[in-house]
């Protein structure tokens, strides 16, 4: 039945509480241990039934049970501290930010994505994209950065996942009830909705906005469900990734265009624009029309503005995770645009090509984000590398080592990722401050003082939790398709809470390669079985194994869903519910109970198909050692000391082949480091080489897969640098934005007359080793003036390829310009090894208003 009028309920919180409320509707709850064990004490099992939401909880619980609470003294001592830490978090003394970059900023990051990954009572995630920009905003905030999440509020969001007795993933789509979330509904002061209008073909389409206060920073997320609109256009934000390439398109005209409007009806006025992948990037677009519009621009220089303080992170190694659109998908949806610039439609269509001539090329949204960015990077050292690649053809003169894309390694939230217990004993042992603790910092060795014997019985107490969980999780799901009672039964003895754990919890993308441990189903039922018994300290061990796995594959993705099957059908057989389980519904709270709980985190991807991968750093900040393919983060890891690497990074080139080599490899890891090691006990039965291997995980990882460091960086690198771009552009009525776009439009038409005349040196063929070498050049720059280029001599050895290898630069000086238009240049250079070595000179654009020397794509080498 349809309801005749709708109202809004809020709960009615004794006085005594009503406190309550405001923790519950700021997601600093996620990461405040104290808080989380506040809700849970109000009624564990409402907890766990409202999937950890305490608006639900405090809506839904009964009055008489609230009336209990608010007499019990022990719980009113319990909020008064959760609420004493909540006050100080929300008015520190000093934030880093403040450090760092003073009181004075009118700075502000807009930071976009389509989805987020906050908690596991709001599924607006799918996986590893959305959670990182969760843990994103979860640092800003504790860093005291000033920024601001933009993204879409999904009436269904991503899936719920649960299995047919065949074992085939099958999804449910429970609808979020937004007023029993903690969000807020942004109005006018007048209290009327703030609505945002974005135009798609033919209509308008209207969104309203709600806020999710995270710490000290709003999220603010679009919302079309409203009944201005047309049914399909109320759908726009129903799922995640659900839908057509139309559907998609229409979300990320709402995120990209939409966002920008959102962020002026609140009057924010960003400095930075950060694109959390490249579904964002039509809000380029909408910025450089408001420029044009409302300060009078030429394209040109509205696009050096938008530039200059744009930033883009992009998350795949393969060109097949790219948003790519059909060219008339293009000029169908966002062709208003084109006369608005004042382009052709060719030109307008290479902002998102790699290739301007290339007229069949799909408009690619990754191509687009870099067009219009000053600062792009990918999330780990390799993925940088593989990116430069891949986007080489951006930059057609560039060798792809100097191809301007860096890299920031991804990170994981501490506080919100390590269990409780082991945060309670590093809150002891290394002070509080552990969780944003750089590297550098002394408190890292203090994690040798803590007894070996205290980190080990809580690492078990979380073993047999995640086993506790797994078995709950289990009957659950067999209750409601309803199973027999020999299910239930086996379900309810599932895996041993001291056997050595392995987890392994992703989605289930195939390059993933979820089941490369099931290659040798023989060799692996000894392995899980602990067939050979191993001795230590004079008792006979029976060395068990057991796996525990989760993951979702995507909906559409048939051959994920065969994977999960293989595993599901591996768990049937005979004795095995012991030693392996796959876990229904992976979510974040899955993850967390998962990355506490295992003993091994393992990790099989394809290489270098893993950007990051950011599992295993939250199973490292638990302890856990990592056993895994050389690939993301773990490539750049202490792989040695803090878990083992799979393989050495080769690449076969045969998949087969591949997976045949690396499967073996994991065998025999197991079978010969991992397996020992765990079952290698003292006369009180504790690991201590294990342990040594938790420690130094802790300590070696902690710090560096961190998102403190990560916004760090982001902060140091990419906004502070972006965010004065901005305002030096905008100086004087945009003067400087309108002298680079007029100064490139020169460098660009008379690059090419640029003459290298001569290069000559001081000596010829011979050098010895610590001796001068003076070089010294002619360059004709034509119609140029020096103080447009810059020189660069790269001195290194010559490979067998003739190339210079690892050359270093030295930048040349101007000495003089002749009367006859040659400028020379000189430098002073010396050899500090022998062998065959050479020289290279480079020429670059230079222009104080250049975010890069490579920005415009332009260099000459002799
Ligand atoms: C951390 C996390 C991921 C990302 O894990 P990867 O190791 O990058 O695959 C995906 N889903 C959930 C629920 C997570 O918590």
């Amino acid at each position: 039945m349809k309801p005749i009028r709708t109202f809004n309920v809020s709960p009615c919180l004794p006085e005594r509480l009503e406190q309550l409320r405001s923790l519950a509707y700021n997601l600093y709850w996620t990461w405040n241990t104290e808080a989380i064990a506040l809700f849970r004490r109000l009624d564990p099992q409402l907890w766990e039934q409202t999937n950890h939401n305490p608006v639900r909880l405090l809506g839904q619980i009964r009055q008489d049970r609230l009336l209990e609470a608010a007499a019990d003294n022990g719980f009113l001592a319990q909020m008064e501290r959760a609420l004493a830490q909540f006050q100080e978090y929300c008015h520190p003394e000093q934030t880093w930010y403040q450090r760092v970059r003073g009181t004075t900023t009118k700075e502000c990051i807009a930071y976009f994505s389509l989805e987020f990954g906050l908690s596991e009572c709001l599924p607006i995630y799918s996986g590893g994209l959305g959670v990182l920009a969760g843990d994103h905003l979860k640092s800003a905030s504790d860093l005291g950065l000033p920024l601001v999440g933009v993204g879409l509020l999904y009436q269904k969001g991503y899936f719920s996942q649960y299995l047919s007795a065949e074992g085939w993933q099958q999804e449910r789509y429970p609808i979020n009830d937004f007023y029993n979330l903690p969000l807020t509904l942004v109005t006018h002061p007048s209290g009327a909705e703030i609505r945002i209008v974005v135009p798609y073909p033919n209509r308008d389409v209207h969104a309203r906005v709600w806020r999710l206060q995270v710490g000290r920073v709003p999220l603010y997320l679009l919302d079309t469900n409203i009944p201005v609109n047309s049914a399909y256009d109320q759908d726009i934000t129903d799922y995640l990734y659900g839908g057509d390439v139309d559907l998609r398109i229409h979300q990320e005209m709402l995120l990209g265009i939409g966002g920008v409007k959102l962020l002026q009806a609140l009057d924010l006025r960003p400095t930075v624009y950060h694109m959390n992948e490249g579904h964002s990037a039509f809000l380029s677009l909408e910025r450089i029309r408001q420029l044009m519009s409302e300060a009078h621009l030429s394209y040109d220089e509205a696009l050096q503005v938008v530039q200059a303080s744009q930033v883009f992170t992009t998350h795949t190694p393969v060109p097949a995770g790219i948003d790519l659109f059909p060219a008339d998908k293009i000029t169908y949806y966002v062709g208003h645009y084109i006369e608005a610039f004042n382009l052709s439609q060719q030109e307008f269509l290479s902002l998102g090509r790699m290739n301007p001539g290339a007229f069949q090329e799909p408009f690619s949204m990754a191509n687009l984000a870099i067009h219009t960015a000053s600062f792009v990077n990918g999330v780990s050292a390799l993925h940088g590398e593989v990116s430069r690649q891949m986007f080489q053809g951006l930059w057609p003169n560039l060798p792809p080592t100097e191809v301007p894309i860096t890299s920031i390694t991804n990170g994981v939230h501490a506080r919100s990722w390590v269990s409780e217990p082991l945060q309670y004993l590093l809150d002891i042992y290394l002070g509080p401050q552990w969780s944003e603790a750089a590297i550098t910092d002394a408190l890292w060795q203090r994690v040798d003082s803590i007894p070996d014997e205290e980190l080990w019985r809580i690492h078990e107490i979380c073993r047999y939790q995640l086993v506790m969980f797994v078995r709950s999780r289990l009957q659950r799901m067999l209750q409601s398709r309803s199973a027999t009672a020999a299910e239930l039964a086996q379900a309810a003895e599932a895996l041993d809470p001291t056997a050595l754990t392995i987890g392994f919890a992703r989605r289930f993308a195939t390059y993933k390669r979820a089941t490369l441990f099931l290659r040798d189903v023989e060799r692996l039922r000894r392995i899980l079985l602990g067939s050979v018994p191993i001795k230590s300290s004079g008792k006979q061990h029976r060395p068990i194994v057991q796996f525990v796995i989760a993951g979702k594959a995507h909906p559409n993705d048939n051959p994920g869903k065969e994977l999960i099957q293989e595993i599901i059908h591996f768990t049937r057989q005979e004795g095995m519910h012991h030693h392996i389980a796959f876990v229904p519904d992976y979510d974040m709270h899955v993850a967390k109970m998962m990355v506490a709980g295992c003993d091994v985190w393992l990790n099989t991807p394809l290489r270098p198909q893993e950007a990051s991968g950011t599992s295993g750093m939250k199973a490292a900040m638990n302890g856990l050692p990592n056993l895994s393919i050389l690939d993301g983060w773990w490539d750049e890891a202490d792989y040695v000391k803090t878990g083992w690497a799979i393989g050495h990074g080769e690449n076969y080139g045969d998949r087969h082949y591949q997976d045949q080599v690396e499967a073996n490899a994991l065998y025999e890891r197991l079978e010969r480091d991992v397996i020992p090691l765990f079952y290698e006990r003292d006369e009180n039965d504790i690991p201590r080489r294990w342990v040594q291997k938790i420690k130094a995980a802790l300590s070696l990882n902690t710090p560096q897969f961190n998102t403190a460091r990560m916004v760090r960086d982001y902060a140091h690198r990419a906004y502070f640098a972006a965010s004065d771009r901005h305002f030096v552009l905008r100086e004087n009525n945009y003067g400087a934005a309108k002298e680079l776009a007029q100064w490139k439009e020169r460098v660009l038409e008379h690059w090419y007359t640029i003459q290298i005349l001569g290069v000559e040196t001081s000596r010829e063929h011979t050098l010895t080793v610590g001796e001068v070498l003076e070089v010294k050049a002619a360059i004709a720059l034509g119609a140029l003036e020096p103080r447009d280029v810059q020189v660069t001599l790269f001195q290194g050895r010559v490979n067998e390829a003739g190339l210079l290898e690892e050359a270093c630069p030295t930048l040349m000086t101007l000495v003089r310009t002749t009367s006859d238009g040659r400028s020379i240049y000189t430098a002073q250079v010396s050899y500090e090894s022998s062998g065959y070595q050479g020289i290279a000179l480079q020429l670059l654009p230079r222009h104080a208003y250049l975010s890069h020397p490579y920005e415009m794509g332009l260099v000459l080498w002799a």
